[in-house]
């Protein structure tokens, strides 16, 4: 896990220089928060982490890397339709599994779907695949314990 860890953030600092962003302690620790949580998160979500390492870093900070991040293409967003911003770090191609109530993203790697098949005949006219994304909703393993101790609670209220 810290190997990867590492080899992630050698790679972050590649992108970086490759791009000629300045790669500052701010940034590296921005970064990080984003590799750790391993679940795609929203940048409210890097700033509480962020805080702990840099208490006098802004919401503001972030959101300025954040897009500074994305423009250069050094960090990705994860889809455009789940209403929030979501980071990638994960570089590779890989699809996702999404929990439909909590929205907690998961990778899974791309290797791991077999064959997705498209006929060019289904495609709005004209249009030209980029990549290939898939998407399984469902719901994550702490969810469904919130439920079940929900459903229970509500069974007991009304005995
Ligand atoms: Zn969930
Ligand atoms: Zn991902």
């Amino acid at each position: 896990m810290a190997d990867l860890r590492t080899q992630a953030l050698d790679d972050f600092r590649r992108r970086c220089k490759d791009q000629g962003l300045a790669f500052t302690f701010q940034r590296q620790v921005i970064y990080e928060a984003v590799v750790d949580s391993r679940e795609h998160p929203t940048p409210e979500l890097i700033y509480e982490q962020v805080r702990q390492r840099i208490p006098s870093i802004s919401l503001g900070t972030i959101y300025k890397n954040v897009k500074t991040f994305l423009d250069s293409g050094v960090l990705k967003e994860v889809t455009l339709h789940h209403g929030s911003l979501r980071l990638e770090s994960n570089m590779t191609p890989h699809h996702h599994v999404v929990c439909a109530s909590c929205k907690a993203i998961f990778d899974i790697k791309e290797t791991a779907v077999e064959s997705v098949r498209l006929p060019t005949s289904e495609l709005p006219a004209g249009f030209a695949i980029q990549q290939c994304r898939v998407e399984f909703v469902g719901v994550c393993k702490s969810c469904q314990t919130a439920r079940r101790k929900k459903s229970k609670a509500a069974k007991e209220c009304s005995t």
